[in-house]
């Protein structure tokens, strides 16, 4: 089985896409046009082929024997895009409620927990709340995209986030639209740095 992973470098020093011919820093058509309010965001590998259903049957399925070596892979990602010993916090992406009772456990926050474990930083999964549901992303372009999120994610316990440098957790990053939304809120709330990992990166065509 060959997973897709993508190198760490040759990417956008901003969202993270893998971009040919281009090492050292470099930004994105899309970053340039219109700057995520995250500072950094990387991912594990590609989602497509063997590693696109290994996350689906875990994400969907509760395949949680897959969580050794999923966690093994963000790990890596990590320690290989960001200074873990100056993250301060790590925060999962929340469910929708809607979500959470559909499937039971928020899979995020499996893996959120785990890596947090293994760098040593501290993991809270109270701090960030879905307050909306966004309608389908699916067919929106980049401003609707973020239309529809904003205002869907809400921080609990500023107290807990002000000043600090936060690691955000997600399974997959498709424009980054709704990691961007959790850190303009976080910003708002006095966060310092944003940076976001997740699993797999979902490449547009
Ligand atoms: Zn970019």
């Amino acid at each position: 089985m060959r997973i897709p992973f993508i190198p760490p470098i040759g990417c956008c020093s901003r969202c993270g896409r893998a971009i040919e011919g281009h090492e050292g820093e470099y930004l994105c058509l899309d970053c340039e046009r219109n700057k995520p309010f995250f500072d950094r965001a990387a991912s594990a590998f590609r989602f497509e082929g063997a590693a696109r259903e290994l996350l689906l049957g875990y994400k969907f399925n509760a395949h949680l024997w897959l969580k050794d070596d999923l966690s093994d892979w963000l790990e890596a990602c990590i320690r290989a895009h960001f200074a873990a010993p100056s993250v301060d916090l790590i925060l999962p992406m929340p469910l929708t409620l809607f979500h959470r009772i559909d499937r039971g456990y928020n899979q995020s926050a499996y893996l959120a927990e785990e890596v947090a474990r293994r760098i040593g930083r501290k993991c809270r999964d109270d701090i960030l709340k879905r307050t909306g549901r966004p309608k389908r992303q699916a067919g929106l372009d980049e401003e609707e995209r973020r239309q529809n999120v904003k205002g869907t994610i809400a921080v609990r316990r500023p107290e807990f986030v002000r000043g600090r440098t936060i690691l955000l957790i997600d399974d997959v990053m498709t424009t980054g639209s709704t990691l961007s939304e959790a850190a303009r809120v976080l910003k708002l709330a006095g966060a310092w740095r944003i940076w976001c990992a997740t699993l797999a990166r979902s490449i547009r065509s």
